[in-house]
């Protein structure tokens, strides 16, 4: 269907987070015409700042969320299917603190987490006896617990169905805000603007994926109040340089009752967290407090034999959840679960989105086509369990890719042919467009990045900025300097400027 002609969309969802690109694939990949606004950049908002996790949640279990933790529990081996070059099993180790929560207690967590949800790739759970010279912990640890999750590229996760729901004919606009809309007749007059001026369109339903804005777009850009209140929860990461060898993450259990992850991140790094506490400014701006960081360091501190100062710290991350209200008094008590509101406003169908995690997106988006039967009268079936992301394609294993890439591009080297796998999978083909060799690839921008990999970005995956493709698509941003930023960024000008001339010519 070409979505470009329609007069009336079936679907304007608004928000290109997980949930936004969620919806709009799952609802394109069942024939529904689709257009899909982000007022900035796919997934830079809550989305790139998570802790890039599959997980069934184990502390969820605490809070009684069954539902929760038993759909996230079989979701991670869906999304394992549909994604394994993204997406990566990784054992966890918690050491075990008697005095917290007793081993029996823990041991029945484990029990629950192994069994709650469908598990057939993902090893069990046992427990472990540290070997207390090797092992990177303070010595008063000298036993705990193993279990798996997986491991996510969160930013690539939403990419890459944003690019399946174009494939199925959705539009994508990026660095498109959706102003405001009303329904008038029983059809949505939806206005947007982006840099080339104001758009209205007509949509039969307005999706609200606004993330942590949802309920502001309620009231500011639909003048309607809002079913549910949401309730911001920060949430913050710390980079530091790798605290420990090898490929499992730790989960450490603090006074406080509440946990903190340290995971091994890109090789070179560890990546802590996180935090919750309320947040009341703007989304926009969320940025790491002092606390926090104070918080992060003494956790990591009181765990691992290697000491943490302030100033190990590379980089740090910050996002806002968007959570249902549920009127806890305790921000990390809040439920994780997700809540779908369908409304009716004057005559047009309004479905806002509220809570989620990465790990559900796919069932939050089944949920919403589920609740907009009444609205379309479609009886399409769910159909993306089994249906592979882009670069999943005959994807035998990331290791073989890998090695056919060194085959047959000369002067790859194994760390850049396992970037290149790991971000786009079989669709790497696609970026080489035939290449052979290294050194047709173009200007080179350092770390592996060379021209044909930022044209491919910019062309079929909405890359504009240097941000957008440092920070979200290939998670180079920690090794480029601000020099070499400058010059990716002078480069990217360039084909701004040559694509406003060919618009106008
Ligand atoms: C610290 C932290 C750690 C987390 N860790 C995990 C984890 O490990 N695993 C997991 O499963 N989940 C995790 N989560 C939860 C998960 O990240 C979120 O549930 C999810 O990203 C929310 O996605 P979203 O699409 O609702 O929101 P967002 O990603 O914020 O997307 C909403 C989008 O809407 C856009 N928008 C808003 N208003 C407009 C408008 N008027 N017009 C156009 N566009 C608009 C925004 O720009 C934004 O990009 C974590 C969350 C946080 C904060």
């Amino acid at each position: 269907m070409n979505t470009q002609q329609q007069s009336i969309y079936d679907m304007v969802v608004i928000g290109g987070g997980i949930n936004g690109v969620g919806i709009a694939c799952d609802a394109a990949g069942r024939g529904l015409s689709v257009l899909l606004c982000e007022k900035d950049d796919l997934a830079s908002h809550t989305s790139s700042a998570s802790s890039k996790l599959i997980h069934g949640g184990l502390r969820y279990l605490e809070h009684k969320e069954f539902r929760l933790v038993r759909e996230a529990l079989a979701e991670r081996e869906v999304l394992l299917k549909k994604a394994p070059h993204i997406i990566r099993p990784m054992r966890f180790i918690m050491p075990h603190e008697p005095h917290l929560r007793p081993a029996w207690l823990i041991r029945t967590g484990l029990f629950f987490y192994d069994y709650l949800g469908k598990r057939e790739q993902l090893a069990g759970s046992n427990g472990i006896e540290f070997d207390l010279e090797n092992s990177p912990l303070a010595p008063r640890f000298t036993r705990g617990f193993e279990y798996s999750d997986c491991a996510v590229d969160d930013a690539r996760l939403v990419v890459l169905n944003a690019i399946q729901a174009r494939e199925h004919g959705a539009q994508i606009l990026t660095r498109t805000e959706c102003l405001n809309a009303y329904s008038k007749g029983g059809i949505w007059q939806v206005c947007l603007k982006n840099a080339k001026g104001l758009q209205n369109v007509q949509a039969k339903v307005l999706v609200n994926a606004a993330g942590p804005w949802v309920a502001d777009f309620i009231k500011q850009g639909l003048k309607q109040e809002s079913p549910y209140g949401i309730r911001l929860i920060q949430g913050s990461h710390i980079i530091v340089p790798k605290l420990f060898d090898g490929d499992k993450a730790f989960i450490m259990q603090n006074d406080d009752h509440r946990i903190v992850f340290a995971i091994p991140y890109l090789e070179q790094y560890t990546l802590i967290g996180t935090t919750d506490r309320e947040y009341n400014a703007d989304p926009n701006r969320v940025k790491i407090s002092q606390e926090e960081i104070d918080y992060l360091l003494d956790v990591s501190n009181d765990h691992f034999k290697t000491q943490l100062t302030q100033t190990d710290i590379i980089t740090t991350y910050s996002g806002v959840r968007p959570l249902c209200d549920d009127e806890s008094d305790n921000p990390a008590a809040v439920t994780r679960d997700y809540t779908l509101a369908l409304t009716d406003v004057e005559g047009a169908a309004l479905l806002s989105i509220f809570g989620g995690k990465l790990t559900t997106y796919r069932k939050l988006a089944e949920a919403a086509l589920d609740q907009l039967k009444t609205v379309f009268h479609h009886r399409s079936k769910p159909w993306n369990a089994d249906a592979t992301l882009p670069g999943a394609e005959n994807l035998e294993s990331v290791e073989q890719l890998m090695m056919e890439i060194q085959q047959k591009v000369r002067g790859v080297s194994s760390s850049l042919a396992s970037r290149w796998a790991h971000a786009y999978g079989t669709r790497v083909w696609i970026l080489l467009n035939h290449l052979t060799s290294i050194d047709e690839l173009g200007q080179n921008f350092g770390h592996g990045l060379y021209a044909q990999e930022v044209d491919y970005l910019v062309e079929q995956e909405w890359a504009r900025s240097s941000e957008d493709i440092l920070q979200r698509r290939t998670k180079l941003y920690l090794q480029f300097s601000a020099a070499e930023v400058d010059v990716l960024d002078e480069y990217l000008m360039a084909i701004r400027i040559k694509q406003k001339a060919q618009d106008v010519a």
